[in-house]
Order: C-alpha cells, then structure tokens, then sequence
C-alpha cells in the first residue's frame, strides 16, 4: 500500500491565510489588529531562525509583531517585568517567550508569569489544566497543528485507537489530551515502555514524537494507520559527510509501505506550529474582545 502523504505545507498555507482572512475582518469590521509578543534572549542560532520566522508570518497575516530580544545576561527580575509589561498592554494580545531560556532563568516561573489569555504557546499551567479538564484552553501549538491534520483527513477521530509516541510537556502530553477530548482510546508510550512495537502496532493513529531519528519502522505500524511524525532530528547525509539532512522520528519509506496515511519530514507537521500561533493569537484576540472566533482553529 502507498500511503498518502499529508501535505503540512500546504496545509499550513491554507490555515495562515483563513487567519489573514479573520484578520482583515477584524480591521475591517472592528478596527483590531490583532498583536504577538515574542520573546527571545540570548542568541541561540535555532531560536533566531524561529523568531524571526514567527515575525514574517505575524506580519504576513496582518497581524502586529512586537519582538523584544534581550541579552543572554538579562536578569530573571527583568525578563518578568517585561513579560508584565506585555501583560498589561492592551495592543499585545499573544506572548511567546522563545524557549529554551539561559540556564540563569526559572523558565517555569516565566512562563506562569504569563496572563493565561495571552499564553499563545499553551504551556502556562492554568491552560494546561484547563486542556487536561476538556474546558476552553490555549493549546499547545504543535499538538494543535497535529490534530487539525487529523481532523482535516478523518473528519470524527471517535473510537480510534490512538498511540502517543513520547510524553513531554509541550507535545506528547497535550498531544493525547486532544486525542482524548475526540473520543479516540489513548495509550502514551515512552522510554520505559515494554515491547514499543506490538504498542504501535495498535494503532489507527500513531503520533511520533520522541527525538529518535527514523525509530519507527514499518513493522510497527498497522496497515492503513495514520502516522503522525513530529520528529525533527538532523543527521548526517548519507552521501555526502560535510552535509547534514531532516529526518523525522519515523523511517517513512518503509512505514509508507504500510500506513495509510503519513507526514514527511521536513514538510508534515513542522510548518504547522507557526500556522498554529497565529491561530492561537488570532484566538486570544478574539477572545479578549468578545468575539466570535473562526472555526476549526481552536479547540
Ligand atoms: P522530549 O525529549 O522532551 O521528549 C521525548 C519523549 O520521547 C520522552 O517522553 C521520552 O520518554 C520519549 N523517548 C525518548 N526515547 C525513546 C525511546 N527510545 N523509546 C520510547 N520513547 C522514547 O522531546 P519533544 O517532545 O520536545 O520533541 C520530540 C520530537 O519532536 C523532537 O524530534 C523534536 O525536535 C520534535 N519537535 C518538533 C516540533 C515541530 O514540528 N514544530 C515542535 C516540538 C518538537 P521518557 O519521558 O521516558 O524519557
């Protein structure tokens, strides 16, 4: 069997421009512009690339970015004030704050100094509970952009047998949550599982995301499955030592043969995370102003 390959780039593409869409319609109709606040300190590479990324496509969807780059040396005191700040500030109505934060900074403490409103990354513990409770929450961008792909290519996940490869906060975790609140019947594996295969074996839906370069073999999967490869490892390329490529956490050709439906990597659920923010964003404005929000991009 040859899988379809579940196109995140165009999928994201078209999510970006319903936001813009909004958007307009919001200016238009209300004079809002909608506002995201983005948070960097220090200069990792991978997280200037990420910043500045977000920026673009905040402006292409007509939104206000607002960026604040500190030095790595900011003080914890100063990094909360700003985020203060930014709370207060009516014209802001996301804030990210770009992790991973200098060894110096409670990073939890940062991010629950956030307003709960404007937690567009979903990770401030008031979001996480009300997702882990089925209520209204700000979620967490790359599970969001993993399930409105599954959504997109199943329509009702009701009764699915849904396997959640990995538990970290920012993906596994939610990842089954959302799962859960489609009625799909949810197992999360991880490091300490016992025999992963005949686990992945189960299920209608697989969601790969444990930082293991092409761990996930087409023996693992049952025929017809959705995979969901969130991995986004480098490794050496194969035929030439001075470059490197993407892979994900599965081996998709192999599981390609078996799955019946599948992301790549790069292309799959990658660009979905910043399509993603800006759904959150354009979620919180709509929001904190009473508003209806646009359908299918928050859950
Ligand atoms: P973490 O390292 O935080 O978590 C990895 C999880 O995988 C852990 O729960 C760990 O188990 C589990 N795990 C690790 N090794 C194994 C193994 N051999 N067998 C079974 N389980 C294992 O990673 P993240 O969740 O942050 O990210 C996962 C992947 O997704 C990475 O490749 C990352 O780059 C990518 N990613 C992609 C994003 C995007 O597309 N935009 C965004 C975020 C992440 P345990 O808890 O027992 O240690």
């Amino acid at each position: 069997m040859a899988a379809t390959i579940l196109d995140g780039k165009a999928f994201a593409a078209k999510v970006r421009g319903q936001v813009a869409t909004h958007v307009a319609a919001l200016k238009a109709g209300h004079g809002i512009v909608p506002g995201l606040a983005v948070v960097l300190v220090g200069t990792d590479p991978a997280s200037q690339v990420y910043v500045k990324n977000k920026g673009i496509q905040t402006i292409e969807a007509g939104m206000a970015s607002h960026e604040h780059k500190l030095d790595a040396a900011t003080p914890e005191a100063e990094i909360l004030a700003l985020v203060a700040r930014l709370n207060a500030d009516p014209a802001v109505h996301g804030i990210l704050v770009q992790l991973p934060l200098p060894a110096h900074v409670d990073a939890a403490k940062v991010i629950n100094t956030i307003d709960p409103a404007k937690d567009v990354d979903g990770f401030h513990i008031s979001n996480v509970g009300l997702l882990g409770t089925g209520q209204k929450a700000l979620v967490p961008c790359t599970p969001l952009g993993c399930l409105m792909m599954l959504r997109d290519h199943h329509g009702d996940l009701s009764g699915m047998e849904a396997v959640v490869l990995g538990r970290s906060n920012i993906v596994g975790k939610p990842m089954a949550q959302l799962l859960l609140g489609e009625s799909c019947t949810v197992t999360i594996a991880h490091s300490r599982t016992r025999d992963l295969g005949a686990v992945c074996r189960r299920a209608d839906i697989l969601v790969a995301a444990v930082g293991r370069p092409e761990m996930v073999r087409g023996d693992w999967i049952k025929p017809g499955a959705t995979v969901i490869d969130v991995g986004i490892n480098r490794v050496a390329h194969p035929e030439d030592a001075t470059r490197t490529r993407l892979v994900g956490d599965c081996h998709t050709q192999s599981c390609a043969e078996v799955a019946g439906a599948i992301t790549p990597v790069p292309g799959g659920v990658g660009p979905m995370t910043i399509a993603c923010l800006l759904a959150n964003t354009l979620t919180a404005c709509c929001r904190a102003h009473g508003l209806a929000e646009p359908d299918g991009l928050a859950v």
